[in-house]
């Protein structure tokens, strides 16, 4: 289920209520300190107290590690919520109306979310009875296939909370029912029983395998991954959708993982339960698996949420079949990673392992070392392309030509896509400088969207700077002021490969615009959006100059950005503010 989305009143009010010093108050303690409170800052490892609320300003910043931000944004880091979530929390628990953009609906909402909350208790029940399960003798074989063929210890069992389900039709239904006292409809609902043929009761979805429960970012319950114990089919089978349960949404271990995500700045992904078990187990506890096969745009937007530098490194098993994973796993990763929004790599395991496998067989320092060499998903591709292929042969070597352009034609970017046009040259020439210049000609030629080169010289004429600067702040003006035409201007960028600006300002207001409606749209939407295929009606909803003028007092890293905007606040100031004088223009 998808929350509605809210009414700006909604999010203005509990804005306006939540006060910074009682949000922060509840999970840190606070000493006043002047007009300021201090207190240890929960995002790092801290001593002394590093982090600073100020009720004036409503915002807290650390000056250790850099978090910072309102009374909304330190609940999303720190409960690992999403912004709805937190807003919609926040209204609930000051008793402000919940309006959303669908007409009234509280109290649809609010049955919705008794209803969740039964659902995770029903689940945090099961989770504790398979536990139990575990240790019973009927789980004797299933503990000692964790303990002895997987390598697991104890302290690991119980950190992913572990279980068993017995080969029985009914050990869990009659455990809920007859112990919980829970109707069977429930136990539908949360995908842990199945109807009989004919209608007549229920019996046990998990019987005979290892159970290892599915969390969400909270580290509530949500569903169950079950592995089979006796080879039989399917290996791993997984809970249904269910209303807590949504395929796409949720990441395995993120939970466990966020907060190692956050310190190193990177994320591991990975294809199994398993692997990430035997990555935490071995110290690697930024792993997250995508209880799927492609990465979804909401997967990635939360992996982004935890990792500033938002870096990915998908590391799935080395044979044919894992390449062939990795390349699904890309999905929705893929565009995103061409933007040069998400810094997607590849961690490619040598000898046809899983992480699991190569861990037991090399130790946690080897796969840390291949994590900091793993190239870059672009490099990757070129690899695979190239890998096999006699380039000596004039046929495959006119088929790497063929791929490698292909590759390369997707590139927005003008400079990256330069880069990797000489990288391909040098690459095929086999070292000879002449040929490399001629071979990279050839490739820019067949590469589509040839007119990157002869604008960005144009631009960079001395006469022309100061001509792309007005043109750049007028553009910026529009967007901002002409709500309606926001969607017809990123289509237009797009198009014309424009949509990295310049300069170095207008750069860094456009990524404040972006991630701004990325928070309020979703990262993919945007993407979608930009694309032409998606109408993108929304954009024109969003008050982008008060967002920002918010933004520019409260969000990210103050310091950082007040240095910058020092320079060019007046410039910035104008384009938020100055909206009359577009109107004026347009009417
Ligand atoms: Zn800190």
């Amino acid at each position: 289920m998808s929350l509605p989305r809210l009414h700006p009143r909604t999010i203005e009010a509990v804005k306006e209520r939540a006060d910074i010093v009682d949000v922060v108050g509840e999970h840190v303690v606070l000493k006043k300190k002047g007009r300021e409170y201090v207190g240890i800052c929960p995002f790092h490892d801290d001593t002394s107290p590093s982090m600073t609320v100020s009720p004036a300003k409503q915002f807290y910043y650390c000056f250790s590690c850099g978090a910072g931000g309102n009374a909304i944004k330190f609940l999303m880091e720190h409960q690992r919520q999403s912004f709805s979530d937190v807003v919609l929390e926040l209204a609930r628990k000051y008793q402000l109306p919940i309006e959303t953009l669908d007409g009234p609906q509280q109290e649809r909402l609010r049955k919705q979310l008794s209803r969740r909350e039964q659902l995770h208790r029903v689940l945090t029940l099961a989770a504790g009875w398979f536990r139990s399960q575990l240790r019973a003798s009927e789980g004797a074989a299933a503990l000692a296939y964790l303990r002895d063929s997987r390598g697991l210890s104890e302290a690991t069992l119980e950190a992913f909370e572990l279980g068993f389900a017995p080969d029985r039709w009914d050990g869990l239904l009659s455990h809920l029912q007859q112990v919980e006292g829970l109707g069977p409809e429930l136990l539908e609902a949360a995908g842990l029983v199945v109807p009989r043929k004919g209608g007549d009761g229920f019996y046990d979805r998990f019987r005979g395998r290892v159970m290892v429960p599915i969390k969400d970012r909270q580290g509530r319950v949500i569903g169950f991954g079950g592995r089979s114990l006796d080879g039989g089919e399917p290996k791993y089978l997984n809970s249904p959708e269910t209303e807590v349960f949504e395929k796409g949404k949720h990441l395995f271990g993120l939970d466990k993982a966020s907060t190692a995500i956050r310190k190193d700045d990177r994320a591991v992904v990975v294809e199994g339960y398993f692997d990430v078990i035997a990555l935490h187990a071995a110290g690697i506890t930024n792993a997250v698996a995508a209880l799927g096969t492609a990465l979804s745009s909401q997967q990635i937007t939360q992996l982004c949420r935890c990792c500033e530098s938002r870096r990915l490194i998908l590391n799935f098993d080395s044979d044919g079949a894992g390449v062939r994973a990795a390349q699904r796993a890309i999905g929705e990763v893929e565009q995103l990673a061409l933007q040069g929004q998400v810094e997607l790599r590849v961690l490619h395991l040598p000898a046809g392992k899983d992480p699991d496998e190569f861990l037991q067989q090399h130790g946690a320092g080897e796969y840390r070392s291949l994590l900091d060499q793993a190239p870059l998903w672009l490099d990757w591709q070129m690899e695979q392309v190239l890998e096999g292929r006699d380039l000596a042969r004039p046929d495959q070597f006119q088929q790497a030509v063929t791929a490698l352009v292909s590759l390369l034609g997707k590139l927005p970017q003008s400079a990256v896509r330069s880069h990797y046009l000489q990288r391909v040259a040098e690459r095929l020439s086999g070292g000879q400088a002449r040929l490399a210049i001629q071979l990279e000609d050839d490739l820019r030629q067949q590469v589509k969207g040839q007119r990157w080169h002869g604008r960005s010289q144009k631009w960079e004429q001395p006469g022309e700077a100061g001509l792309r600067e007005r043109a750049e702040a007028e553009l910026l003006r529009l967007y901002l002021h002409c709500p309606t035409h926001r969607v017809a201007i990123r289509v237009e960028l797009r198009q014309r490969e424009l949509d990295d600006f310049a300069l170095q300002h207008h750069r860094l207001l456009w990524a404040a615009i972006s991630s701004l409606e990325e928070d309020n749209l979703g990262v993919g939407r945007l993407e979608a959006i930009n694309r032409g295929s998606d109408s993108g009606l929304e954009l024109a909803d969003l008050d982008l100059p008060r967002l920002l003028a918010d933004l520019l007092v409260v969000e990210g890293d103050p310091l950082a950005d007040l240095r910058v905007l020092q320079d060019q606040g007046a410039h910035i100031a104008m384009i938020v503010k100055d909206g009359a004088f577009v109107k004026d223009c347009l009417s």
